[in-house]
């Protein structure tokens, strides 16, 4: 029998600012040397008092207000109870009663809070020894908490990876799970069998006589490293704990962690209650009103938004760009091809659909692969990006008005890569440029037809095969310029059909 699985995740994620969370040391996650980035407060010496990061909070409140949360009118920091070395002053500043931002949502999945809070530093332990680098400590630190209304671990991995392009649009951070710039935890549990219970698009869970579900206990994930694991991981808790149940058995409410090797989940600890990290409001900050700051009201941070993925994403394909081409053009580390789709949309007239989904096509595929070419040393090399702009729109008109092949574009394209220029004078250097001139290519149907008389005579016989022949034939003659279609015809009328 089958379980219904509920998912809730808790995404941490380092951002992007020039000094930490809480004192002035440098926010630097490239620095490689241990130790370097640190200063007293952030390495917890008593008597140190902590300042609030305005850059921070800035890009926390972007965050609430780009996925539609509630931005808090008063805001204060806690003191999360915490006895670890790689917090040495015994708590975590973090949020608790008052988070930055409640509510929201994320390609339809609803967000419980956003808070901020300041990251630990980084302890490793290799031959006997435990040692703690405190580049880390007190960076900050986004923790967004979504509500337990997950059902499938695709779709978990989905709303991870739209987050992750979130906070790269917003520049909130790398995000960067390898480099554990982003952690993922995963709350799972199993309840209800299906068939007793289904899935309403918008209510969720819900019951043939409208009631929903209890919902079962649920274990937490934690050491997930990709947006695969965070998938498999889920998959793999759906399945323990269904067959647990179907035994007989109960789920106990644990820590767990994730085992990349064995693909598998393994018991870390039993949890602890919130109330075991005796929170109280932080005597050292101030409570902020952020009401009361002008670059913090809503008109102004909805003002400060770029242009987000999902909007973009819906531009693009209302612009005729297939949806897997939106996909590719959005992501921020595809700048530069995103930046030459616009310059083709500023250029198309009317919006031509047809040209900007053949511009989009040759982007993704084509330019995006001569861009892994790096024995080219100046690639695309034209006087401005507008020039660029200009003239691989002016190709993609040669290509739509079928002045130049679609295999001749690839080749034109390729050279503009390695060395710039005119898309019209590359062609014709090349011989590429279709002759659509029908008198032009008159002469060269005519010669053939003189000196093909055998083909000529198989055609008049009914051989289709001779007419594609003769085509070819014409083709060589005009060196590849004939556009097949016009000497198809020159050829059909002067045999006389
Ligand atoms: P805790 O107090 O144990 O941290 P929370 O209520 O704060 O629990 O929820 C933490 C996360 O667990 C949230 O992402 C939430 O959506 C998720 N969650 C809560 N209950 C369940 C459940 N029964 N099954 C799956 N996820 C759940
Ligand atoms: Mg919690």
């Amino acid at each position: 029998m089958k379980y219904i699985p509920t998912i809730g995740l808790e995404v941490h994620a380092e951002l992007k600012t020039r000094t930490k969370m809480f004192c002035d040391s440098a926010n630097d996650p490239e620095e490689t040397r241990p130790n370097v980035n640190v200063c007293p407060v952030c390495m917890a010496h008593p008597g140190t008092l902590p300042v609030i990061n305005r850059e921070a909070v800035r890009h926390i409140v972007r965050i609430g207000t780009a996925i539609r949360g509630r931005i808090a009118d008063f805001t204060e920091f806690d003191r999360k109870s915490y006895f670890y070395p790689d917090i040495p002053k015994g708590f975590q500043i973090s949020q608790y009663e008052h988070p930055l931002v409640t509510g929201g949502e994320l390609v339809g999945v609803a967000i419980t809070r956003v808070h901020l809070e300041e990251d630990t530093a980084r302890s490793s332990h290799a031959g006997g020894k435990s040692l703690v680098d405190f580049n880390r400590a007190g960076i900050p630190l986004m923790e967004l908490v979504t509500e337990p209304v997950l059902h499938d671990a695709e779709t978990a991995g989905r709303f991870a990876r739209e987050l992750q392009l979130l906070l790269r649009t917003l520049g909130a951070g790398e995000a960067n799970l390898e480099k554990g710039e982003m952690r993922i935890e995963a709350n799972v549990s199993v309840s209800a069998k299906e068939g007793e219970f289904g899935l309403n698009q918008s209510e969720g869970l819900i019951g043939r006589t409208g009631q929903r579900p209890v919902l079962g206990t649920k274990v937490e994930v934690k050491n997930i490293n990709s947006f695969r694991s965070v998938e498999r991981a889920i998959a793999f808790e759906v399945k323990r704990q269904s067959a647990l149940l179907e035994k007989g058995g109960k789920v106990v409410q644990e820590t767990r962690g994730w085992d990349e090797a064995k693909q598998e989940t393994f018991h870390q600890r039993f949890k602890e209650g919130s109330a075991d990290y005796r929170y109280f409001p932080e005597p050292d900050l101030p409570k902020l009103f952020l009401s009361e700051i002008p670059e913090f009201s809503p008109e102004a941070l909805r003002a400060s938004l770029p242009e987000l993925p999902w909007e973009r994403r819906a531009r693009y394909e209302a612009l005729g760009i297939r949806k897997e081409y939106a996909d590719v053009l959005v992501q921020p580390e595809n700048a530069f091809l995103m930046a030459l789709i616009e310059g083709v949309a500023k250029r198309a007239s009317n919006n031509d659909k047809t040209l900007i989904g053949l511009a989009a096509n040759y982007i993704v595929s084509d330019v995006a692969g001569l861009m892994q070419d790096s024995s080219v040393e100046s690639k695309f090399s034209y006087t401005s990006a507008d020039d660029l702009y200009q003239a691989f729109f002016n190709l993609m008109r040669m290509v739509e008005e079928e002045k130049v092949s679609s295999r001749g574009a690839k080749d034109v394209l390729a050279a503009m890569y390695r060395s710039g220029g005119d898309p019209e004078t590359i062609a014709k250097g090349k011989g590429l440029l279709q002759v659509h001139d029908a008198s032009a290519l008159q002469e060269a149907v005519s010669g053939v037809l003189k000196e093909e008389a055998k083909a000529v005579a198989e055609y008049r016989a009914g051989k289709e095969a001779a007419l594609q022949y003769l085509i070819g034939k014409s083709m060589k003659a005009t060196k590849g310029a004939g556009n097949p279609g016009i000497l198809k015809e020159l050829i059909v009328k002067e045999l006389g059909k």
